[in-house]
């Protein structure tokens, strides 16, 4: 019989509710139980992949190719799962499903209406998730209890209590305990409000966490237990703490591992942390340091690129290194291109993945100036296209561009798929998911991957114009690893120089904390010691 754990949040948004989901996932991994989790995103979009990641943080893409909400990268990276599309469950989906079989007769002449039928579609697809991985589901309600839209979640998790037994499903609730400045009181207010709110939609809490900036006293936690009505023993807090990666352990610290086991009846063993902890030590206090640019277009906000981050984070701790973000808007290149020599100040650059044209010649110049003056440089995707487009034109073809960002070119370097046809229909359309690419035995990239065979994940609708392969490559730049019987252009790198390497695809997505993903890794080492040159024939021997 599976089990379930709905997670709600309470107070207001952004207060960490996916680390504690995934956390909690985590408590009970390490006991040894199969553990998964989905996330509920209660807007009406059909999946992520249309919203602006500046609003919605970064678009996360899964193994198979879903365009999601990037909570699933946090379950990705704490569990070690990969976590399929059909985890990210929102209203658009429901609807439209629901309003399809509409079409179709199935509801026999019935009225179709919000309770059972919208709600019966959200149990079903849990279901289905806890059926596809029996064991613990953890399920993620979005946005902040007290919104219109997530009500027939709630009123399906309460439901849910009554299906499947009081036994099979607890429910946790976030919330946030804020700080007197002044006296330094924590006030239990909001969450009391939070609570009764949840419980006046019918859904009692069993659990509370509560987020706080220090641990919470004996007295504020006395009175969340008496007011929401919840087992003091129940009442978790979750404060600041250095590494989200901490977490887990914080709350299991302090028993929220032993109270699921009791509370769901699991079977379990022993927790065992010690590769969790050891992953930790490597990601706290790290000797040495690197500081990367990273020029963006979302350059203010750092969720837009979560995985990026947590790659370079991940790699650097495999190294003993802090890697510090510096996020440069590359528009003032454009304006003034004698701004481009800050990059000097740095030890590596990355081009992250993005759209259109803004920015991009920006971007091109920093290419140019990474390349020219030897600064480690790793381009992702757009990053990727750009450094071909950068690269035909040091080969003197200065027309060279991508169709995605003029008009007025001969060269198109970087063009359209011959299936992405239309560029007027944007949801669900570009090339997504994971590919399998296959690597030049002697390269940079193999030195990195130590194998010939690599799946990785995109989402793009261009990519390199085979027309210009033998111009691009004449030089010296080679494209060391391919996909789609050599098809299509995933690797690129310059031996000449210590470290410019770029993919098509999107790296990020498969680093997880204590296995980093091998481009970043490359480029994290070789921005630590500008003069370490990764050789390509060192790695010769292997095969
Ligand atoms: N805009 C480019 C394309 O569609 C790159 C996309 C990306 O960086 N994810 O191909």
């Amino acid at each position: 019989m599976a089990k379930y754990i709905f997670v709600t949040g309470g107070v207001m948004s952004g207060i960490g509710k996916g680390v504690i989901a995934a956390s909690i996932g985590k408590i009970l991994q390490v006991r040894g139980l199969k553990v998964t989790a989905a996330k509920v995103d209660p807007y009406l979009n059909y999946d992520a992949g249309t919203m602006n990641p500046y609003i919605h943080g970064e678009v996360f893409v899964t193994e198979d190719g879903g365009e999601t909400d990037m909570d699933i990268g946090t379950y990705e990276r704490f569990l070690d799962i990969n976590v399929p599309k059909s985890h990210n469950i929102t209203t658009g989906q429901i609807y439209s499903s629901v309003i399809e079989r509409e079409r179709r007769g199935d509801f026999l002449g019935k009225c179709v209406q919000i309770i059972p039928h919208i709600t019966d579609e959200i149990k079903g697809r849990l279901r289905n998730i806890a059926r596809e991985d029996a064991g613990v589901v953890i399920v993620e309600i979005g946005g902040t209890v007290g919104d219109i839209e997530s009500l027939p979640y709630l009123e399906a998790a309460r439901q849910f209590r009554f299906d499947e037994g009081i036994g099979n499903v607890v429910n946790v609730h976030v919330t946030l305990v804020p700080m007197l400045d002044v006296v330094g009181e924590q006030k239990t207010k909001p969450t009391q409000h939070s609570v009764q709110e949840l419980r006046r939609i019918g859904v009692q809490p069993d659990v509370i966490v509560a987020r706080s900036k220090v641990p919470l006293k004996p007295e504020p936690r006395k009175k969340i237990a008496l007011f929401c009505n919840v087992e003091e023993s129940a009442v978790f807090t979750s404060q600041d703490i250095a590494s989200i990666y901490e977490s887990p352990l914080l709350l299991d610290e302090q028993g929220l591992g032993s109270y699921m086991v009791n509370r769901l009846q699991l079977s379990s063993k022993e927790p065992e942390w010690s590769p969790w902890k050891k992953m930790i030590k490597t990601h706290l206090g790290p000797e040495n340091q690197v500081t990367i640019a990273v020029c963006g277009k979302y350059a203010e906000l750092a969720d837009c690129y979560v995985s990026v981050n947590e790659a370079l984070r991940d790699a650097g701790a495999t190294l003993n290194a802090k890697v510090d973000l510096e996020f440069i808007e590359t528009d003032d290149f454009e304006t003034d291109p004698s701004r481009v020599r800050v990059l000097s100040g740095f030890d590596g650059l990355l081009v992250p993945g993005g759209f259109g044209s803004r920015g991009s010649e920006g971007k091109i110049r920093a290419i140019e100036y990474a390349r020219t003056h030897n600064i480690p440089f790793l381009g992702i995707c757009f990053g990727f296209q750009l450094a071909v487009v950068e690269y035909a034109r040091s080969l003197g073809m200065m027309d060279a561009a991508s169709s995605e960002l003029t008009s007025d070119s001969k060269n198109y370097v970087i063009d359209l798929m011959p299936e992405q046809n239309s560029v007027l229909e944007k949801g669900g359309t570009m090339r997504l998911g994971a590919h399998e690419i296959s690597i030049d035995t002697e390269s940079i990239a193999y030195s990195l991957y130590q194998k010939t065979k690599a799946w990785e994940r995109h989402r793009h609708r261009y990519e390199v114009n085979p027309k210009y392969i033998p111009q691009l490559t004449s030089k010296g730049l080679r494209f060391s690893g391919k996909s789609d019987a050599s098809r299509r252009m995933e690797i690129l790198e310059l031996p000449s120089n210590t470290f410019h390497f770029a993919t098509q695809y999107h790296a990020e997505f498969k680093s997880r904390p204590g296995r980093p993903s091998p481009p970043y890794m490359g480029l994290v080492k070789s921005s630590l010691s500008k003069n370490l040159k990764l050789e390509p024939k060192q790695v010769m021997t292997r095969q």
